[in-house]
């Protein structure tokens, strides 16, 4: 991959595991912010994150754009799928291969659930593989950090155990791993800035580590806190309150900005999404948004 930064580029990813709920809304809000509020030739791209094919819900890519646009939330470039990019992550699989950066394993769920859940490297050392099974290919992660600099969170502490973990790329499935093309994406992507909910601090170690591997300058990571219907329960589908198709767009629009520190001025409310859009761009700022990991929502108003 070669790689030329020259300016801001955000990014979208959504799984498409079902429509846009408000928890995807505020991620393609402060990301869509984050790229758009900067220089004028800043980009903001939409990609699709179907490589997990069982759990991607036919046509809600789709709809998930469609949403985009209502909203007026426009991409550039043209969107990108991973499930069609197979070649490219099997080609840096088998790179990564070569290089003898991952390993093989075949250590069963139940063994990693005895060790509490985080994997302790065994087939590192001791490959016992058995031909006639199916295996799992993981990254070797011992140089990973156990913090990082976040751009909402400042300095964040994550546990040694689970930054180093050996975490899979490739799944006994056969099915590249989020962790692995989030991250090569990012890297053909050009990305500059990426932009995302809390849930995914923990990852950002090693997904810095793995960017590392093809270039050295990493992107600026943001995290957004999520919305959530009660502690530690992210707002469910089944929440009529909290349905975005069951308000106006400017409603839900305005419901994120606020969840995002950015609190439209009452006159605008009533405005159509384009022009709160236009008045969010020029107030942006990350140091606005909470530096929280939740923030509970019941309804819009
Ligand atoms: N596809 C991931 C999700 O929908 C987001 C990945 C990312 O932004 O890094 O949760």
């Amino acid at each position: 991959m070669t790689v030329a930064v020259s300016r801001t580029r955000g990014r979208f990813a959504p799984s498409p595991s079902g429509p846009l709920h408000f928890g995807s809304l505020v991620a393609a809000v402060g990301s869509y912010l984050q790229a758009k509020s900067g220089d004028a030739n800043s980009q903001w791209l939409v990609r699709i994150e179907d490589i997990d094919t069982p759990r991607t819900v036919p046509g809600a890519a789709s709809e998930i754009l469609r949403t985009l646009e209502q909203f007026g939330l426009y991409w550039d470039e043209t969107e990108v799928y991973q499930s069609q990019r197979l070649d490219f992550y099997q080609h840096h699989f088998q790179q990564l291969q070569a290089n003898q950066q991952i390993y093989p394993c075949q250590c069963s769920r139940a063994r990693i659930a005895e060790l509490g859940g985080v994997y302790d490297g065994f087939c590192r050392q001791h490959p016992l593989i058995d031909p006639t099974q199916p295996l799992a290919w993981r990254m070797k992660s011992q140089q990973v950090h156990n913090y990082f600099d976040d751009a909402v969170f400042g300095r964040v502490q994550i546990d040694a155990a689970t930054a180093q973990e050996d975490y899979i790329i490739k799944r006994r499935d056969g099915l590249f791993a989020y962790q692995l093309v989030v991250v090569l994406d990012d890297v053909d992507q050009q990305i500059t800035e990426v932009v995302r909910g809390a849930d995914l601090l923990t990852m950002t170690p090693r997904q810095q580590a793995l960017f590392q591997l093809y270039v050295p300058q990493v992107p600026k990571y943001a995290h957004l806190p999520l919305a959530v219907s009660a502690p530690g329960q992210k707002l469910s589908k089944q929440n009529h309150a909290t349905d975005i198709r069951a308000w106006p767009l400017s409603v839900s629009l305005a419901a994120a900005l606020r969840l995002l520190g950015h609190p439209p001025p009452a006159e605008l409310v009533e405005e159509s999404c384009e022009v709160i859009l236009q008045w969010a761009r020029q107030h942006w700022q990350l140091s606005a948004v909470p530096a929280v990991m939740e923030v509970q929502v019941d309804a819009f108003r």
